[in-house]
């Protein structure tokens, strides 16, 4: 509690008591927030911090549209699923009509990681096969087997044996002109791999942004020849648009269809209701068909009539504010003026992005050019201390990750320039 404040050393304090050492917060002077709106979020001392980071809020904190139908639906009702419903069945047609025809069903959960843990069922029911193919540093979610295809929980827990791991980064990060090759080549041998081992191929599970790997949008396309490969062996690919779905590459709706890709489910979560929780499994029908000739599957909260109203107004206020084409032209501005600013600065390993989700590499100063996990931290915290907020990814925590809410503004794009070229003139990038 070192150089804390008094109101957040007493919160710090009152969560231990009830909440543990299980619930991990962000920034070495953690934030007390009370309120927010658009892509700001306010301290307890009215203190104005930029959010560069979160991607649940995506039409921004606080947003009217958002409140004014849940408020809505809550004067109406709010019950389960196992009932005649409009709202769920209206969002359902909407949500639908943004996936091409062969992605035709749709189930709706409460979380990423629930609607990772249903497509992986679907998928293992449907193929027959146990094998999951994920990369090297993925992260896709919490339930009891999504963790344990998660490698990026690091060692504490166990990893599946009917795992295998493919590494994207470097190829992803310095693409030659073999590159689709040889991440080719490497899946290949994952389904070697799990066919060898009698576990055969169930599913490849993609974040379509590769966000825990590092942020690794990479040349649009190459996930659509791994989903012809995964085909060829027997499985599915399940695309997990908890990161990259909802407008946020720019340049497509989903992640998957930035990369030609034919999805066989899709997965999704955070910003589908603007922090009223809801997820869902988008399927193509017969994989949803015999899933549910082998099991029940009852879902109490997933497609309430709230969160359908939520997530209803979050597709109103992306179209309406056409934060699609929004987040491609600022994402192009922010990523190509932080290039312009850090250019050949040391420590400045390179930035990669597709539309507001942007990855920006911090090595040492030497010459190796080695991943540098303190002096990335070092830099947000230097942002936080000047009311940018931001957060790093990959296996080694050097790559700063920038995420904001899709109404993120061009004086917003100024301001985290700003912070940023302040950061460097203190010479913690050089
Ligand atoms: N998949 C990906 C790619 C994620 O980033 C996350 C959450 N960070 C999840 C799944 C799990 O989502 P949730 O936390 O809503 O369960």
């Amino acid at each position: 509690t070192q150089g804390l404040d008094a109101d957040s050393a007493v919160l710090i304090e009152r969560r231990k008591r009830v909440l543990g050492t299980l619930g991990p917060l962000f920034y070495n002077q953690p934030i007390h927030v009370v309120r927010g709106q658009g892509a700001h979020l306010f301290d307890a001392q009215g203190n104005d911090y930029l959010d560069c980071y979160n991607n649940v809020a995506c039409v921004g904190h606080a947003n009217a549209h958002v409140r004014e139908a849940v408020a809505d639906q809550l004067t109406r009702q709010d019950t389960h699923s196992r009932y005649l419903q409009d709202e769920v069945l209206d969002y359902a047609e909407r949500l639908l009509g943004y996936f091409p025809q062969a992605l035709d069903h749709v189930s709706f959960t409460n979380s990423g990681s629930e609607s990772n843990d249903l497509a992986l069922r679907m998928a293992r029911a449907y193929t027959g096969n146990r094998g999951v193919v994920v990369t090297a540093n993925a992260y896709h979610g919490i339930t009891d087997l999504v963790a344990s295809i998660s490698p990026s929980f690091g060692t504490g827990i166990p990893l599946a044996p009917f795992l295998a791991t493919v590494e994207v980064v470097d190829v992803l990060k310095n693409p030659g002109p073999d590159a689709e090759e040889i991440l080719l080549g490497r899946f290949e041998a994952a389904f070697r791999q799990l066919h060898d081992a009698g576990y055969g191929v169930s599913a490849v599970l993609l974040d379509q942004i590769f966000s825990s790997d590092g942020v690794l949008p990479g040349a649009p396309g190459w996930v659509g020849r791994v989903a012809q490969a995964t085909h060829g062996a027997g499985g599915l690919l399940i695309a997990d648009e908890v990161q990259s779905g909802f407008a946020r590459t720019g340049d497509a709706f989903w992640g998957f269809r930035r990369h030609h890709a034919d999805a066989d489910i899709v997965t999704m979560g955070k910003p589908m209701g603007n922090g009223i929780p809801t997820g869902a499994v988008v399927y193509k029908t017969p994989i949803g068909d015999h899933f549910a000739e082998c099991t029940r599957y009852f879902n109490t909260f997933g497609g309430n009539p709230v969160s359908m109203r939520a997530a209803g107004a979050v597709l109103d206020e992306i179209e309406q504010r056409e934060l699609l084409l929004h987040a491609e032209t600022i994402g192009d501005r922010i990523a190509g003026e932080l290039g312009s600013l850090l250019g050949d600065t040391p420590g400045f390993g390179g930035i990669r992005h597709a539309g507001l989700f942007i990855g920006l590499d911090i090595t040492s100063r030497d010459s190796s050019g080695l991943p540098d996990s303190a002096a990335t931290q070092r830099i947000v915290d230097e942002l936080c201390s000047r009311k940018v907020l931001i957060s790093a990814s990959g296996a080694d925590a050097s790559t700063l990750k920038l995420r904001p809410p899709l109404v993120f503004s061009d004086a917003d794009a100024d301001r985290l320039l700003d912070a940023m070229q302040q950061v460097k003139s203190l010479g913690l990038l050089g």
